[in-house]
């Protein structure tokens, strides 16, 4: 290389002989090391800049001198003690008496830093994400366990109204006149509700607790099951449910699944217009790996802006007289639905029926 170029390169160059002591040294290296080539010819280079090698020093020299060349990082120390890093490049020069070696370096020090420190944040960052998550999630257990057990717990003094209203109806009907027999009823009938929102809440609560082995799942299969379980409980009511199959099969859990389903379509049988005869339509939409599963149907609709709330737990839009239920149907299908890594939502419009849809992993098809 020309003596002119060596000079002008901003990179530190340095020639040394094979036993390290340096024959040249460029201004480069004079500004990055901070020694004169004055001070640095004659010196063991390795021994000047007190070199820190990724391979122990044997393996790096013959490294040079079998292939010529090497390319690396090197720690460096300057005539003023600050440790530098460089990206270093080696060639051997073979001159026709004796080789030498050509070393040019360039200082990557600032760059080797603000790696680290942005290695050290993103530690960082990932363990307060971690200890966020499991605060988060110990949070959840307790409020499920709470939960839980206080439902359990309610559970005892509401038997006891229950049957001390029956045995007041029973036992004391003779001396109850139509206000007392009124009341008693009432009494009975609001004990029934208070069970049905506690084991909805238990219902509710277990799903943030079970273990979920998730498995493939006849999506038809649960369907069918689930029309036909509310085909008895309605009885003799008109309900038409019309299932455009066959249905794709999913990655799920079963009987999570069975009940998501099930409030999904009993909730399509049951909000439409007294006098109006209910009709559900079950479709399945495969796409990118996952099936969107739809129910939709011709009742009252929703507006927009109670969309959200409606998944969430005793949110209703309904008093009880005109629909009967429990407020926690929805939130048992979302968190049902995210559990088994899927998603839920819904188009709907006040008159204008809703279109209530889960989407979970699609299953292989079995050939
Ligand atoms: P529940 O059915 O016991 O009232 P849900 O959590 O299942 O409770 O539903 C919450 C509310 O969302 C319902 O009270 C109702 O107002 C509304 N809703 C749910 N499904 C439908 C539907 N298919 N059509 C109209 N409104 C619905």
């Amino acid at each position: 290389m020309p003596a002119r170029l060596i000079e002008m390169a901003h990179d530190a160059i340095l020639v040394w002989e094979p036993d390290g002591t340096i024959v040249l040294w460029n201004r480069g290296a004079e500004e990055l090391y901070g020694y004169t080539m004055a001070e640095a010819l004659g010196r063991r280079s390795h021994d000047l800049l007190q070199t820190t090698f990724p391979v122990d020093l044997d393996a790096f020299l013959s490294a040079v001198g079998m292939n010529g060349e090497w390319r690396g990082e090197l720690g460096h120390t300057t005539r003023d003690g600050r440790r530098v890093v460089v990206e270093s490049r080696l060639a051997r020069i073979d001159e026709p008496d004796h080789n030498l070696v050509l070393e040019i370096n360039r200082d990557i020090t600032e760059r080797k830093r603000a790696e680290e420190e942005i290695r050290k944040l993103n530690g960082d960052l990932e363990a307060r994400v971690a200890r966020r998550t499991a605060d988060l999630e110990e949070l959840n257990a307790q409020l499920a366990a709470f939960t839980y057990s206080i439902s359990h717990d309610l559970r005892a003094p509401l038997r006891a109204i229950h049957s001390l209203a029956d045995a007041l109806r029973e036992d004391y009907d003779d001396r109850l006149d139509d206000v007392g027999r009124d009341y008693t009823r009432r009494i009975s009938g609001s004990a029934h509700r208070l069970d049905e929102m506690i084991q909805d809440l238990l219902a509710y609560s277990r799903l943030g607790r079970a273990e979920m082995t998730l498995q493939r799942v006849d999506l038809d299969v649960v369907v069918d099951q689930s029309i036909a379980a509310l085909r008895g409980a309605a009885g003799d009511e008109p309900c038409c449910f019309e299932v455009r199959g066959p249905l794709p099969p999913v990655i799920g859990h079963p009987s999570t699944l069975a009940q998501v389903v099930g409030n999904l379509l009993g909730n399509a049988l049951k909000f439409h217009q007294p006098g109006e005869q209910p009709t559900v339509v079950i479709r399945a939409e495969p796409s990118g790996g996952r099936v969107r599963l739809w129910v939709e149907d011709s009742g009252i609709g929703i507006a927009p802006e109670h969309q959200e709330r409606i998944f969430r737990v005793f949110e209703r839009l309904h008093g009880i007289e005109s629909y009967p239920g429990t407020g926690i149907g929805l939130a048992i299908v979302k968190k049902g639905v995210e559990r088994m890594g899927g998603r839920v939502g819904l188009e709907s419009s006040p008159g204008a029926g809703s279109r209530f849809w889960i989407e979970l992993p699609a299953a292989e098809a079995r050939s």
